[in-house]
């Protein structure tokens, strides 16, 4: 039996309806929590591992691939994972005030976790490059938002200052609770298939996910819950891939705005989970992000964003090279509608505009 299962019974037993309790109480053994830990939660966590066959059918040679649709969790990216952590750690230690650079998910997530908490967030956000709905949520989260003329590493370089020069926590990843969070969609994945998968496919920003799904898988296979290490093959935009050109990019260009990232901070971190697990980094042009992303929409009903369908991209490319009878899942981190514009602009749908108000024409303009 999962540990998620033995977590939850005791409140089926409390005669309440079976209720998830967000992923600090679930994985408590796991997390560096204690009694005293202010749990700060949005019962995050627990997000679906979706078959998608469609893809799976593009590979062949009896390969499984699978989903994880992180962008479930409640602001709409894994960021959640990383943000109850790192909040509850922030309440604990008695901060007041945090602060993270952007591109979008992080500024929504630490807005909505910090308000939970009763606390201020501060978020830097790049200029002309969120979209649209991450922008809305920190707003009406009430964070206090500064748009800077720069892009994300420039933004990132000042809360770094800001937070050892003031009395204020940062919420980047480059906060180690951030990843202890995180951590946990590998438990899931593993509690889930009961054992872990051959290929784990993620995008790449700053690779602080997918150091913190390696560091999850192992010490799950540590605790003999998996049998098995997975390969990390980790992704980048081609305009924006610094860890696959091994060096820094200073005008990152990609439609995938959420990996719209020069210069990682987790850089070291992620190139030893490659290392460690025969894995790979490689680059996805926009096109193919598009092509998966559309494809995941239109065919599985999965609506991600971008910077997610980076992960089926990636593994499309290689797909020439996977193990027959592999188990694949690819970590989908955001929600489709965090960016609409990119939706409306990219699609094959039929959109008769303008038409008549009438039974006869509307039928008509159907093919009746
Ligand atoms: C933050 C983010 C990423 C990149 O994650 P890193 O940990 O920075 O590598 C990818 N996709 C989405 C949707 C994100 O919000």
């Amino acid at each position: 039996m999962s540990l998620i299962n033995k977590l939850i019974r005791p409140f089926a037993a409390t005669g309440s309806q079976c209720i998830w309790p967000g992923l600090i109480e679930a994985y408590r053994p796991f997390l560096p929590v204690s009694e005293k830990t202010p749990v700060i939660t949005l019962q995050e966590g627990a997000t679906p591992l979706i078959p998608v066959q469609s893809i799976a059918n593009r590979i062949g040679r009896g390969v499984k691939v699978f989903v994880k649709y992180d962008g479930l969790n409640p602001t709409g990216s894994f960021k959640d994972r990383g943000m109850t952590m790192a909040l509850s750690k922030a309440k604990e230690e008695n901060s007041e005030a945090v602060i993270c650079a952007s591109t979008g998910n992080t500024s929504a997530s630490a807005a909505a976790y910090a308000k939970r908490g009763g606390m201020k967030a501060f978020v830097l956000i790049p200029d002309g490059y969120v979209a649209q709905g991450k922008l809305a949520q920190a707003l009406v989260y009430g964070a206090e938002v500064i748009s800077i003329k720069g892009n994300f590493d420039a933004a990132l370089e000042i809360v770094q200052k800001m937070s050892d020069q003031y009395p204020i926590t940062l919420v980047n990843s480059v906060n180690p609770y951030r990843l202890q969070g995180q951590k946990t969609a590998a438990f899931e994945i593993i509690d889930s298939l009961g054992d872990a998968p051959d290929w784990l496919c993620i995008p790449m920003g700053n690779a602080g996910n997918i150091s913190a799904y390696w560091m999850g898988f192992k010490e799950y296979f540590k605790h003999k819950k998996a049998k098995k290490l997975p390969k990390m093959m980790g992704f980048q935009a081609s305009g924006s891939a610094p860890l696959v050109q091994n060096k820094i990019i200073k005008e990152p260009e990609t439609i995938a705005t959420a990996i719209r990232i020069g210069n990682p901070v987790n850089r070291e971190k992620a190139i030893n989970a490659k290392i460690e697990s025969k894995g790979e980094f490689l680059a996805v042009t926009d096109e193919e992000i598009v092509e998966a992303y559309k494809m995941l929409a239109s065919k599985e009903g999965i609506f991600c964003e971008p910077a997610s369908a980076a992960s089926v991209a990636g593994l499309l490319k290689r797909k020439d090279n996977i193990p027959l009878n592999s188990t694949i899942v690819c970590v989908l981190t955001g929600n489709g509608l965090k960016d609409p514009d990119c939706a409306i602009s990219n699609n094959d749908a039929v959109f008769h505009i303008k038409v008549e108000n009438n039974l006869d024409v509307v039928a008509k303009t159907m093919g009746f």
